[in-house]
């Protein structure tokens, strides 16, 4: 029986729309188009419906770009892919690059003597509206499936998703705070063989002291990383996250 036949007899509705829809095919979250010539180990697959399995194509493209930003690619091959992954993003987010572009001089003078503990000076912005809207749409869709791969129930419509991203820049100069990072408990990653995600992505799923909220953490390779708060009680919002809160 092919995967996905397997997948709807387990998930039988889509677990993106709250089950309204039911299962055509195979969603694997993160996407393959994140890995080196998407080899991707399996797990984190879930059942979906065909809208919500395309509703985040073109996003995917270019948090496939920003997750490729550091390190470099090490083959000629990775790099190609790289290249490629970048031109095809441009095509489809005219203004995206414009908007990322920083300027380096004045962000080292801000920083001063910390710039020495960056591990590169080759920084972007992902904070302008087009690359925010990217990864807000791709968090909101990361964060349903981590949250059913953790609970296996599937994120009720009116649930609030907090959503916020850390660029390596970010992570490294203010730092993760540490009680956040305790919470979060043990690190995650997608295991087959002796293939890994842990230089591509890696994960933490937690559920809060208040169920059923629960709290992620995404890291793609060492350029960004997502942390994720879905509340299926949207009562359970904090007052001070509601202005920023997605609701599902
Ligand atoms: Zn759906």
């Amino acid at each position: 029986m092919p995967r996905h036949e397997l997948l709807k007899l387990s998930q039988p509705n889509c677990i993106y729309c709250a089950g309204e829809n039911l299962t055509v095919s195979t969603d694997h979250m993160p996407p393959r188009i994140l890995f080196d010539a998407k080899l991707r180990p399996k797990g984190l697959e879930f059942g979906s419906c065909q809208s919500c399995q395309d509703s985040t194509r073109r996003e995917e493209l270019a948090v496939a770009m920003f997750s490729r930003i550091f390190p470099d690619a090490k083959t000629p091959k990775a790099q190609a892919e790289s290249r490629k992954i970048t031109k095809q993003t441009n095509r489809k987010f005219p203004g995206l690059f414009e908007e990322m572009y920083v300027d380096q001089l004045s962000v080292l003078n801000e920083l001063g003597t910390g710039a020495g503990r960056l591990p590169t000076w080759n920084f972007v912005s992902c904070g302008g509206p087009i690359a925010s809207s990217i990864i807000e749409a791709f968090a909101k869709k990361l964060s349903l499936a981590l949250h059913f791969e953790l609970t296996k129930e599937i994120v009720p419509r009116g649930s609030g998703i907090f959503m916020t991203h850390f660029t390596n820049y970010a992570a490294i100069v203010d730092g993760m705070p540490g009680d956040l990072m305790n919470a979060l408990g043990k690190e995650k990653l997608l295991e087959m063989g002796r293939q890994s995600s842990a230089d591509v992505f890696t994960y933490h799923s937690q559920r809060f002291d208040t169920e059923p909220t629960t709290i992620h953490m995404a890291y793609f390779r060492q350029s960004f990383a997502l942390l994720m708060v879905v509340y299926p009680k949207f009562a359970d919002v904090p007052a001070e996250l509601l202005r920023g809160i997605m609701v599902h």
